[in-house]
């Protein structure tokens, strides 16, 4: 691979915007002619870009899904553990609101939300989904 401005081998190349089009240049040419356009700067942004999947659930296998009655779970759960909300929310580090609403079942807790539960609570609040 070699530079398209100067024609020099390129150790780093750089994609940059030179006179309109989008070229990969060495960061010599990068700097004096164009704009370095940064999102391809290099093939490993690009790589970390592919692998990220924004929808997938963290760590909650597949087929699995929320208890309809999570939240009393959790509350008689944290009752017999003799835990206020307050005493369980800085056991998780979330706010004392949001496990109130969780309880209520006002809100869906996230993934993570449920997992720190889970463990906090050594309870289970997913269960297999059913066809
Ligand atoms: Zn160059």
């Amino acid at each position: 691979m070699r530079c398209e401005v100067c024609g020099k081998a390129l150790f780093e190349k750089i994609s940059a915007n030179i006179d309109g089009s989008r070229m990969l240049v060495c960061p010599e040419c990068a700097g004096a002619h164009g704009s370095e356009i940064t999102e391809f700067s290099s093939a490993q942004s690009v790589q970390q870009k592919q692998s990220f999947k924004p929808s997938a659930r963290i760590g909650i296998s597949e087929g699995l899904d929320l208890k309809q009655d999570f939240g009393s779970i959790v509350r008689k759960k944290r009752q017999q553990l003799n835990l206020t909300v307050e005493e369980l929310a800085k056991k998780i580090f979330e706010k004392e609101s949001i496990l109130h609403k969780i309880e209520n079942q006002k809100i869906v807790p996230s993934d993570s939300m449920v997992l720190k539960l889970e463990k906090a609570l050594q309870v289970s609040l997913l269960e297999k989904l059913q066809d």
